[in-house]
């Protein structure tokens, strides 16, 4: 199977504005902003969806959102507060079946919906 964008950006084969990485976790500003702070956090490892994690790697996913933390903080829009959103498969219109969770802030966000 052919690697994931993400992956491709991981291996510096496509270019990214990497905000943070580490062993396990990389994280870039997402290149169609919706807000003035957004920021894709990925695992390094490739797993597609949500469904596809594993008991395994609750830790990993579990840093998935102290690297969230950190990152609001260094955006200094923790405060004012910021989402989080990990999107599954075609009615939750994910687009890269490379499992992310997309940090958004800096502005007044719409409540969300259920439609
Ligand atoms: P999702 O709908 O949750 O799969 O979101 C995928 C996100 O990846 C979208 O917000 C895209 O704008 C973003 N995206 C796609 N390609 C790139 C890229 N090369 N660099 C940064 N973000 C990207």
């Amino acid at each position: 199977m052919s690697d994931s964008i993400f992956t491709r950006i991981i291996k510096r084969e496509l270019p990214a504005d990497i905000v943070y990485e580490d062993d396990d976790i990389i994280a870039f500003r997402d290149i169609n902003p919706q807000a003035p702070t957004h920021v894709l956090i990925v695992p390094k490892v490739e797993i597609a969806t949500v469904n596809d994690i594993k008991p395994e790697q609750a830790e990993l996913i579990g840093n998935l959102v102290l690297v969230a933390q950190k990152i609001a903080l260094d955006e200094g829009i923790a405060e004012d507060g910021f989402r989080l959103v990990v999107n599954c498969n075609r009615h939750g219109c994910q687009e890269v079946f490379h499992l992310h969770m997309h940090l958004v802030g800096g502005r007044q966000l719409r409540g969300i919906s259920a439609s």
